[in-house]
């Protein structure tokens, strides 16, 4: 029971708190096809600005093992990702202006590490959104649920 209090307080501490600020969110990969992360979320109240700082701790360069960080609704996933291989790697695998992408990180290889800031005010508390490597063929596994709180 003096656990439980104790848990009740700090939360409440944590609330009344809250101040917007730029969140972040680390990920890593390695030269397979996931990330360490199965899912992010992120809270709209807290959080004016995301930064994804994402990490390829492999050895294979981004030709063969080419890793990002792209988040689209869920509903956009799927075809986001079918006109990024359509770009090829210079565009990042991912279609030049595409509305359907609200960020996203350079593709990077083995040792490389890279980042991205955007605001959060394109997003909607409860939405459906997927984050996910545009690299030809792992999307299909390297991807996750990416939860917005209000
Ligand atoms: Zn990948």
């Amino acid at each position: 029971m003096k656990i439980k209090t104790f848990l009740g307080l700090s939360l409440f501490a944590l609330s009344s708190n809250a101040f917007a600020e730029n969140c972040q969110i680390d990920v890593s990969v390695m030269d397979a096809m996931t990330y360490d992360k199965t899912s992010m979320e992120i809270s709209l109240a807290k959080c004016d600005k995301v930064t994804v700082n994402l990490k390829h701790t492999g050895k294979m360069p981004k030709t063969a093992m080419g890793h990002n960080w792209v988040l689209t609704s869920t509903a956009d996933q799927v075809a986001a990702a079918a006109d990024g291989v359509q770009a090829g790697a210079e565009n990042n695998y991912l279609k030049t202006g595409d509305s359907r992408v609200l960020a996203f990180t350079k593709l990077i290889g083995g040792g490389e590490s890279v980042s991205v800031t955007f605001d959060t005010k394109a997003l909607k508390a409860g939405g459906d959104y997927t984050y996910f490597c545009s690299f030809p063929g792992h999307s299909f596994l390297m991807k996750g649920k990416f939860a917005v709180k209000a």
